[in-house]
C-alpha cells in the first residue's frame, strides 16, 4: 500500500532528475550489446528493445535486451521491471 506510493514517487523523481543519466547508460548498454552480439544498431532497433531490468542477476547492469514483440515486453515488465 504505502510502499507503492513511495516507489511511484521515486520513479517520477528518477524520471525528472535522472533521465539524462538513464538515457546515457541505456545507449551504452545498447552499444555494448551490439558489439558483443556483432549486430548493427539498426538491427538492434528492428529486432530488440532495451528495457530497465531489476532481475537481480549479478551480471545485470540495470538494462535488458528484449525481443521487440508485445509478448516478450509484457513478460519482462511483469517479472523484471
Ligand atoms: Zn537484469
Amino acid at each position: 500500500m504505502g510502499w507503492v506510493d513511495v516507489e511511484k514517487a521515486a520513479e517520477s523523481i528518477r524520471k525528472t532528475l535522472g533521465l539524462l543519466d538513464d538515457e546515457i547508460s541505456k545507449e551504452k548498454f545498447i552499444k555494448g550489446y551490439c558489439e558483443i552480439s556483432n549486430i548493427t544498431r539498426e538491427m538492434y532497433d528492428k529486432y530488440f528493445v532495451a528495457l530497465p531490468c531489476n532481475c537481480g542477476d549479478e551480471s545485470c547492469r540495470g538494462w535488458a535486451t528484449i525481443s521487440n514483440n508485445e509478448e516478450s515486453v509484457k513478460l519482462h515488465l511483469e517479472f523484471h521491471a
